[in-house]
């Protein structure tokens, strides 16, 4: 290697040159550097816009949406609050409680300052089990990217 360095520039080059052209037969490793990397995951997480089909407004957590009963679409969590209230005769200390895996349920409050003591009184399923709620498969793939 010392004696490259005493070599006139002109033949450093055209060795360069030289073996770059015979490199030629073992071509495959320097192709593959030049080509494009494998696409890459979408690092920024954008959520698809979903409009509450009780109030019109744009759901902004979807984590925290519900699927509307009729339509499977997602709704707010408090729209389907407002409308079972509406929907079901409450009677004095009844409320709506959400109770987990899509259902509500009509909640008796005995002291209603006492939020641990309650009497369920109807169950209100509400997303139904069978049914396809893909907004939500959406939300599950693009978390599980993170
Ligand atoms: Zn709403």
């Amino acid at each position: 290697m010392k004696k490259r360095k005493f070599r006139p520039k002109k033949n450093y080059e055209k060795e360069k040159t030289f073996n770059g052209n015979t490199s030629n037969n073992e071509p495959a490793q320097q192709i593959k550097i030049h080509k494009k990397p494998p696409e890459q995951p979408v690092e920024k997480i954008i959520y698809p816009k979903f409009i509450c089909s009780k109030c019109g407004k744009p759901i902004e957590e979807l984590n925290s949406a519900i699927g509307d009963k009729e339509t499977g679409n997602p709704v707010h969590f408090e729209c389907v609050i407002e409308f079972l209230k509406k929907a079901e005769s409450l009677k004095e200390k009844e409320e709506i409680i959400y109770i987990g895996n899509g259902n509500f349920a009509i909640a008796f409050f005995e002291v209603p300052q006492n939020r641990k003591n309650f009497k369920i009184t109807k169950l209100i399923p509400w997303e139904e089990k069978g049914k396809d709620y893909s907004w939500k498969a959406d939300i599950a793939n693009l978390a599980s990217k993170v």
